[in-house]
């Protein structure tokens, strides 16, 4: 088998195995190891025994490893790419961007520090606050983007001197796999580690009293799970959770040069982001105009290969979310929703024709919900202050977006806003020196930027009486 864990250092096999589906034909087209019980609890060992020495050799020794696995990345990136378009499904150029921004996380963190910072310095007294690594880290991912999305926890975590598990969604192991193929030639052994699993190691690998940080990003209910499982050993941990981030269109947004933006941000990668636009606000006078011109863009998308390269839009990544989304669709027409477009499946590998909604009342599962599909409902309000209530009005809290021509009335609009970011006349700019992290129920903890690296460590305070 092309595919091996990376455990204390040996690329291993295993007794089990699993079938990897490629959603754009629903069939499976490669196997995966399957790790064990017992593999988890040695990978947990070998990670504990290696955290010191890697801690140990300080940012300046720790660099260099990063810097290699970074260039090791760029080097196979093509391969790693193209693994991505089969397990993930969706066109190659957005397997290869997910690729690059990911080496690109690696490359960043690899010139990071966090350094210490005096408090207080008197004649006779110095306080220092120091950060140092929390040990084990285990990185459980999701399907959506599964490299970028490890990648800002890998970076963050072993600059900062812990050792990381990789725990990738069982959907999409392969890319992960190879990543850490990798890095069996560049990390000393443990430092970084891959399993697989069937949905069955998490509350594992979340107990376990030697693991000392859990980052999950998934959804909401399995994120409140890891929270509990952790807390027994009273684990630190990042919880990157669900979404249903609002679009916010004023009255004085240009709605041809919006739709483009607006298209693009609900329907990035078949509308499987966390970030993604998950339902539009705009004024009564332009909702028409502009549920028309989404529906244009949604009608033009092309569906298929992701190799090929006239497609532009890939399947549902599984069988489970292809399900979901149907039902979801299944309740916005039984809710009166009007179809401009789109909605139904295309009849291979898990394809969705990417709709446009309009007429749902806001309490519509379609407008409740994270449908993390290609369907997008388009919401009608009076006045501004209605679509901030009903952006609000949602224990999600993770992103959203507000467009106008006035940058200044647009950035008040966005002000108001409870989520742990909002853009304004752009979607998705995510520059890894800037944190991101979920208010309400979707998240707790950051990730990127210094504060992404803070919270991967363990704050110390010096505090000394100076020598008379
Ligand atoms: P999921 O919660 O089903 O699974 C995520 C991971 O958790 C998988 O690796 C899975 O094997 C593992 N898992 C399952 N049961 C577990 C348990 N009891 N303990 C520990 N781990 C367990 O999520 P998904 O369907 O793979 O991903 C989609 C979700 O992820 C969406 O809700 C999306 O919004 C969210 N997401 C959030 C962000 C963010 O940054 N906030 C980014 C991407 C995706």
């Amino acid at each position: 088998m092309p595919y091996h864990l990376l455990i204390d250092g040996a690329l291993v096999d295993s007794a089990d195995v699993i079938d990897v589906i490629d959603p754009t034909t629903a069939q499976p087209f490669a196997q995966s190891p399957r790790a064990s019980a017992a593999q988890a609890d040695a990978a947990i060992l070998a990670a504990k025994r290696a955290q010191p020495a890697w801690e140990a050799l300080g940012y300046e020794g720790r660099r260099p490893y990063l810097e290699r696995f970074a260039e090791a990345i760029t080097a196979n990136l093509d391969s790693i790419a193209a693994t991505l378009t089969r397990e993930r499904g969706g066109p190659i150029a957005d397997c290869r961007f997910e690729v690059s921004r990911a080496r690109d996380a690696i490359a960043h963190f690899a010139t990071q520090s966090l350094v210490d910072r005096v408090l207080l310095e008197t004649p006779g007294q110095r306080i220092i606050e120091q950060r140092y690594a929390q040990g084990v880290l285990v990185a459980i991912m999701p399907w959506n983007r599964p490299m970028t999305l490890l990648s800002f926890k890998l970076g963050p975590a072993l600059i900062t001197g812990n050792t990381v598990i990789a725990k990738p969604a069982p959907t999409t192991p392969l890319s992960t796999l190879l990543l850490g193929q990798l890095a069996a030639d560049i990390f000393p052994a443990g430092v970084f580690q891959t399993l697989v699993d069937a949905n069955d190691l998490g509350p594992l690998l979340t107990s376990h009293p030697d693991v000392a940080h859990v980052s999950f990003t998934g959804s909401t209910p399995t994120g409140k799970k890891v929270l509990v499982s952790a807390a027994d050993t009273l684990k630190r941990f990042t919880l990157e959770l669900g979404g249903n981030d609002a679009a916010i269109v004023l009255d004085d947004a240009d709605i041809a040069k919006v739709a483009d933006r607006i298209f693009a941000a609900a329907f990035i990668n078949a509308g499987q982001v966390c970030f993604a636009t998950k339902r539009v606000y705009a004024p009564r006078r332009h909702a028409a105009d502009l549920a028309a011109a989404l529906a244009e863009r949604a009608a033009a998308a092309v569906l298929g290969d992701g190799m090929n390269p006239s497609t532009t839009m890939g399947p549902l990544q599984n069988r489970m979310q292809f399900d979901k989304v149907l039902d979801v669709i299944a309740s916005a027409r039984a809710q009166g929703g009007r179809f401009l477009t789109g909605g139904d499946a295309t009849g291979q590998g898990y394809f969705i024709r990417p709709a446009i909604v309009t007429g749902l009342p806001e309490q519509a599962r379609l407008v409740q919900e994270e449908q993390f599909g290609p369907v997008l409902p388009v919401l009608a309000y009076e006045h501004v202050d209605e679509a901030v209530a009903a952006a609000n009005a949602s224990d999600f809290g993770l992103g959203g977006t507000i467009w106008g021509s006035d940058t200044d009335r647009a950035m008040a609009v966005a002000s108001r806003i409870q989520t742990g970011t909002i853009w304004v006349n752009q979607h998705m700019a995510l520059p890894l020196d800037v944190p991101f992290g979920g208010a309400k129920q979707s998240g707790i903890g950051l990730q990127n930027g210094l504060p992404g690296m803070e919270d991967v460590t363990q704050l110390r305070i010096l505090n000394a009486i100076l020598a008379e």
